[in-house]
């Protein structure tokens, strides 16, 4: 059977704009790894009376109730109650959640004493599986009442994120019988509109396995999810629309279960035992960043140049004067010499190189927003993509970087490096 949830997010902070909901998108992204379709999500304030309305209209359109926030010890945390209420269930104490309350302000907080309605934290509804948390004082819980399955979590992102991983996915996992499997596809130069018009009527048709398309910043990623008896069951069933979707999508699928374009390559480049550098004018070191993101980094990628003036492209990575004279410093020759300077100054086998105008005004020799040159060296081999990338700032530099990283998984998978435009 398949469940349908509704997260309700408890927090007048949250309708007046001081937070954003990040629980609730982490919440969302763990259930639907779980196969559990996520319909609503709410926000309510600290009012019990309108957090009443928003749990009955819940009720009558979810079987899954998730609520964020209003478990702590003071009176406007009122989520316990409401929800007890609501089911027709008693708060009662529960005496070994009081015990780690104690023991974690002793432990945790030992120059704080610790006031009685803390211990409010432990009034919990009765028959409930209590949601021990290790990484905070308030306790989740849940209970399944009336045909609906009832889960509390505490509002601090650091807590919520914690207890959903250890106690709730656990839980859930329980009320689905099977098992689920997911592998996600990520690609890299096609949208998420074009990549569904391609794939609609076979998603339309789906039911298990079934494809998710999501947009990232820059890129998309495609789920496949399986559900059967077994784990081995549900892979098996994931492999053959796998191989459909590569032999449909070829080179666009940069990987599958990989986090981003950065950690792909550089697996590539320890793989290949290649390092990387790179010259960064209207990207500003935002490369060489995501590169040291990375743990370990350091074996694969050597460091990088911040050459945002011409000086710096001039004395320091050696493009000479009369190529930015002639052609300007945002120009393919320049983006050429840039990349070729780099790899040589910092000794690298590969070096990229991005010269662009990220905006929000044209530059001095009249180029357009969004107009981006990105060099890639290897060896005495050279290659610059000129790409236009929007108009906001910071997406053109995302877009600079990401294809810049692309232009790497494509040398260092035996691809053109540089992808015909259809
Ligand atoms: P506490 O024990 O800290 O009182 P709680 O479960 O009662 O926890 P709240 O008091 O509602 O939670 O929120 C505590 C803090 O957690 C908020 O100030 C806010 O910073 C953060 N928070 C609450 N709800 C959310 C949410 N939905 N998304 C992101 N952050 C949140």
């Amino acid at each position: 059977m398949s469940h349908t949830a509704e997260l309700i997010a408890v927090g007048t902070e949250l309708l007046l704009g001081n937070i954003c909901n990040t629980d609730a998108q982490m919440i969302s992204q763990t259930l639907s790894a779980l196969g559990i379709n996520v319909f609503y999500h709410t926000v309510v304030g600290d009012n019990p009376q309108r957090a009443k309305e928003v749990i009955q209209v819940a009720r009558s359109r979810a079987d899954i109730i998730i609520t964020t926030g209003g478990l702590g010890p003071t009176c406007d945390d009122l989520t316990k109650q409401v929800l007890a209420e609501a089911f027709g269930k008693k708060l009662v104490f529960h005496e070994e959640s009081a015990r780690r309350i104690r023991d974690y302000f002793a432990r945790r907080l030992p120059h704080r004493t610790m006031t009685e309605n803390n211990l409010q934290q432990a009034m919990l509804p009765e028959g409930c599986t209590v949601l021990d948390n290790d990484w905070g004082t308030a306790p989740g819980c849940a209970f399944e009442a009336e045909g609906c399955t009832v889960i509390m979590l505490p509002g601090p992102p650091r807590e919520c994120r914690a207890m959903l991983e250890h106690r709730v996915v656990p839980y859930l996992r329980h009320l689905s019988e099977g098992v689920i499997a997911s592998r996600t596809l990520k690609f890299f130069g096609i949208g998420e509109s074009m990549l569904e018009a391609q794939l609609r009527d076979r998603m339309l048709s789906m039911t298990n396995p079934t494809l998710a398309p999501y947009a990232k910043e820059g890129e998309c990623e495609l789920r496949i999810t399986a559900k059967a008896a077994t784990a081995q069951q549900a892979e098996a069933m994931l492999l053959p629309v796998e191989r459909e979707l590569e032999a449909q999508f070829g080179d666009l699928i940069y990987g599958v279960d990989v986090p981003n374009l950065e950690s792909r390559i550089s697996q590539l480049l320890r793989e290949q035992g290649l390092t990387l550098s790179c010259a960064e004018s209207c990207t500003g070191g935002l490369a060489a960043k995501r590169m040291t993101d990375l743990a370990g980094a350091s074996q694969v990628f050597s460091g990088g140049v911040v050459c945002y003036t011409n000086q710096v492209k001039e004395r320091l990575l050696g493009v000479s004067s009369r190529t930015l004279d002639t052609y300007g410093a945002v120009s393919k020759e320049t983006a050429r010499e840039l990349a070729l300077g780099c790899a040589r100054l910092m000794g690298t086998d590969l070096a990229i190189s991005i010269t662009g105008v990220a905006g929000p005004d044209p530059d001095d020799r009249g180029n357009p927003v969004g107009l981006v040159y990105i060099g890639l060296a290897h060896g005495d081999q050279v290659w610059v993509r000129r790409c236009q990338l929007g108009s906001a700032r910071d997406r053109v530099r995302n877009s600079a970087v990401l294809t810049a990283f692309d232009m790497v998984r494509r040398r260092l998978t035996g691809l053109n490096v540089i992808k015909e435009e259809p």
